[in-house]
């Protein structure tokens, strides 16, 4: 049984959606006006984690991830630059798109951008001020917060303390501070439509209200997004969306990922610490990153430095390692037990708690130490267990998208990106190995421990395996 934490009840509850075998689901995406970051990344593999569990129990599911094509960020930009907004947008877009691509992240079933439902905001903003709940002031348009019973049930604050904020800032044109934009008048240079209440452009919240109602209905099952958007984007989002239908709640379950941190510090523009994927999956593998983003609970914060980095390339070819190693052992009648049977065991039990992948990961990593130990003892699978576990992990790729690459070959992939850096070729370390094969079958053993050494003082480490092979490995902090 699926059970999830809600950000709205602050609870973890059974998942049973709206309808029956259908899921509804809305996530927020990105505002296009520059490469995206580590944050983006997590928030997209996480949501595509629960896109591809839920698929994986058999749900029907519908899911919307927009993109902000139109906000104050992507008009500075183009003021700053020459560009048009439309220009900009286009490339962050597609951009965006390749490096989801290349993390695995599935394709929404929608993606829909907020320049193409301006008609649909429009018409949400008249039914608030048809229901009191906003109003025009001039050429823009105002939600008014206290008329809105509930504000603050989903970020959990209280009307009064955000007014004593002194973060919120006056505007004339507001009958309150904590008012909030719906439409904003034009101004020149600016992107502009017609409305009701003249040129303008809208606000960035009503967007998600329109997005999300227009492809999923009035109230759907599940909304989802980074932390950093809870408040206010998400508050606003379902007063708006509530404000306008009457009916609560607007999406029954909210889920919200945490933050990534940057060498313990929060990722921001203002530090200069993000990290942008292009940069990113130059450096490392896409699979590395994707297991690095899921080794931990969704709702943690995630810190990113060089070692935690190295820290998850290391644990998958360990992963890859012990697999190419089994693999690779002749067939034999042996069926290493616990591995086949409690790898699906943890894997559902560990998602079904709240998506919890790091447990998932856990799990599968005691495996891989299980297995290691029956084959560092001789022993050899026959070839239905092996085949088994194939499938097996097949089945959990389906859901993580990590796991499944061909062990020999990610093997070799990271010892050419590694060579890269060493001064040594292969062939020369190979050489080195067959001359310290011949040195101790001489017994020779003080030339045999001068060639491991020099090996690693050049980063490259000898492992003794106990079929009398030598494998290496390379050692780069
Ligand atoms: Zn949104």
């Amino acid at each position: 049984m699926l059970k999830l934490y809600n950000t709205l009840t602050h609870k973890k509850e059974p998942f049973e959606p709206r309808e029956s075998g259908k899921v509804r689901m809305y996530v927020c995406g990105i505002t296009a006006y520059d490469e995206c970051h580590l944050g983006h990344a997590r928030a997209a593999v996480v949501f595509d984690v629960v896109y591809r569990y839920l698929k994986f129990l058999k749900y029907d599911v519908t899911y919307i991830r927009n993109f902000t094509d139109v906000d104050d960020k992507i008009i500075k930009k183009s003021a700053d630059t020459g560009q048009s907004c439309e220009a900009i947008t286009a490339k962050y877009i597609q951009s965006y798109q390749e490096q989801m691509t290349r993390l695995r992240v599935l394709a929404p079933t929608e993606e829909p951008r907020a320049t193409q439902h301006i008609k649909e905001m429009v018409g949400l903003i008249e039914r608030l001020i048809a229901n009191g709940l906003a109003y025009a002031s001039g050429s823009d348009v105002f939600f008014e917060v206290r008329k809105f019973r509930g504000y603050g049930k989903l970020s959990h604050k209280k009307i009064d303390d955000l007014e004593s904020g002194a973060r919120v800032e006056i505007d004339e044109k507001k009958k309150d501070p904590l008012d909030f934009a719906l439409w904003k008048g034009a101004k020149p240079g600016e992107p502009e439509w017609d409305s009701p209440w003249g040129k303008g452009r809208p606000g960035w919240h009503i967007e998600c209200s329109a997005m999300s109602m227009k492809y999923l209905g009035e109230r759907f099952d599940i909304h989802g997004g980074g932390r950093d958007l809870m408040f206010p984007h998400h508050e606003n989002e379902m007063a708006q969306s509530e404000g306008v239908t009457g009916k609560a709640p607007f999406a029954k379950y909210w889920l919200h990922n945490g933050f990534v941190n940057i060498n313990a510090e929060k990722m921001s523009k203002s530090i200069g610490n993000i990290r942008s994927m292009p940069a990113i999956l130059a450096q490392w593998d896409p699979e590395i990153v994707r297991y690095f983003l899921l080794s931990n609970h969704y709702a943690s914060p995630l810190d990113f430095t060089d070692e935690s980095m190295t820290n998850a390339r290391e644990a998958l070819r360990r992963f890859y390692e012990t697999l190419n190693r089994f693999y690779q052992t002749p067939d034999g009648a042996e069926t290493p037990a616990l591995p086949l049977a409690e790898t699906e065991k943890v894997f559902q039990t560990s998602l079904d708690d709240d998506f919890n992948t790091a447990a998932l990961v856990g799990g599968l990593f005691d495996q891989i130490r299980i297995l290691n130990k029956f084959l560092d003892e001789g022993r050899r699978p026959t070839a239905a267990a092996k085949k088994e576990l194939v499938a097996g992990l097949q089945r959990i790729s389906a859901v993580v998208a990590i796991f499944d690459a061909d062990p020999a070959e990610f093997l070799q992939k990271q010892k050419d990106q590694g060579i890269q850096k060493l001064a040594l070729s292969e062939k020369q370390i190979n050489d080195f190995i067959t001359e310290r094969k011949q040195a101790r079958l001489a017994k020779n053993w003080q030339r045999s421990d001068e060639i491991r050494d020099t090996l690693a003082s050049h980063n490259v480490v000898l492992k003794d395996n106990p079929d009398g092979t030598t494998g290496w490995e390379i050692k780069i902090a």
